[in-house]
């Protein structure tokens, strides 16, 4: 008997189908490429076919231009070669996807990037069963534990209100953490305009146009320093300590992401308020979902393997390493 999942063949450059002739997520172009979610590491340009949800194309077509793209809906199956291909929600950005992969009687789930916790700009994960569950780890330490996001979002607040005649500028990824923090602002009840770098205003509008309402967004660009004065802005993670910061009214740096969970790297970027807001799974999350999957197998992506390597092991689930490259994690 061949071993299992013989037809998936893990490149430095993604993830080869045989059997489909196609790629998941590769780093180099492709005649035909399976797309998880569009953040640049897993979405690059100059592709032949591209298989992602609507989505997922549209926002491809923003940074690369129009894509020679193959719309997959979330829960549809197709058949691309000898292997029928689903697209399912990952809870990671809008339009992410778990790509299922069935052929020879096997099941085999990409998971690309995901998260459980719930995430006002996506559908929340589902859980697909399988006999190789192919996943990140982006987060695989158990010191990673994430925070309730609507705690995080209120220490924001609080310290808005705390010292008036400042303003908090959130560092935060373009692509899904932008949004979600917007989102997370409303529900907790936050309606003034909030004011947004020009970097972010593409994507924004994107998110806007595919159904996610952010509520009032102003371009802070030109903006009278009078006016920002107790508002909140989101920049891009590069803009935080850049020139352009400098004519805000003295900001309370902030910045979103897994990342803040260590002090150092909040500390390299001068963040004073730290908000632990992730798009990926924590360790509670991954070992979670990987007991809820119930794979026989798990192959473990980017991210730091090893813990995971280890707890699959102590839990008799068939642990291996996929060594991809170019798949970055400070998306989050
Ligand atoms: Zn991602
Ligand atoms: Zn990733």
């Amino acid at each position: 008997m061949p071993r299992l999942g013989s037809w998936i063949e893990p490149f430095p450059e993604g993830i080869y189908v045989r059997p489909a002739d196609a790629w998941v997520d590769p780093s180099q172009p492709k005649a035909r490429a399976l797309i998880t979610h569009g953040h640049g590491d897993h979405a690059r340009g100059g592709h032949g076919e591209v298989w992602a949800t609507a989505e997922t194309l549209a926002i491809m077509a923003t940074r690369y231009g129009e894509q020679n793209g193959r719309p997959m809906a979330y829960g549809d199956s197709i058949r691309v070669g000898e292997v029928e291909v689903s697209y399912l929600p990952a809870g990671h950005v809008l339009g992410s996807a778990q790509i299922l992969l069935e052929h020879g009687g096997e099941r085999v789930v990409v998971s690309g990037d995901y998260k459980r916790r719930p995430d006002p700009t996506c559908p929340p994960f589902v859980v697909t069963p399988c006999d190789i569950f192919i996943s990140e780890a982006t987060f695989g330490l158990p010191v990673f534990r994430h925070p309730d996001t609507g705690s995080e979002i209120d220490r924001l607040l609080h310290r808005l209100r705390a010292e008036p005649g400042r303003c908090v500028l959130v560092g935060a990824y373009a692509l899904g953490k932008a949004q979600r923090v917007i989102m997370e602002l409303r529900g907790r009840g936050y309606e003034e305009p909030i004011y947004i770098h020009g970097a972010l205003e593409r994507l924004c509008r994107l998110y806007e146009e595919l159904g996610v309402p952010l509520g009032e967004l102003r371009l802070a660009t030109g903006v009278p320093k009078a006016e920002l004065k107790d508002k909140i802005i989101l920049c891009p993670p590069g803009a935080l300590n850049d020139r352009w910061s400098r004519r805000l009214p003295d900001p309370i740096t902030a910045m979103a992401s897994g990342w803040m969970r260590i002090r150092q790297r909040a500390r390299q970027r001068n963040v004073e308020l730290p908000l632990v807001i992730s798009d990926h799974a924590d360790w509670d999350e991954l070992t979670r979902t990987i007991r809820e999957v119930a794979p026989k197998e798990v192959w473990i992506t980017h991210g730091r393997e090893d813990a995971l390597m280890h707890w699959c092991q102590l839990h008799q689930i068939k642990a291996r390493e996929l060594n991809l490259v170019g798949y970055e994690d400070e998306d989050d």
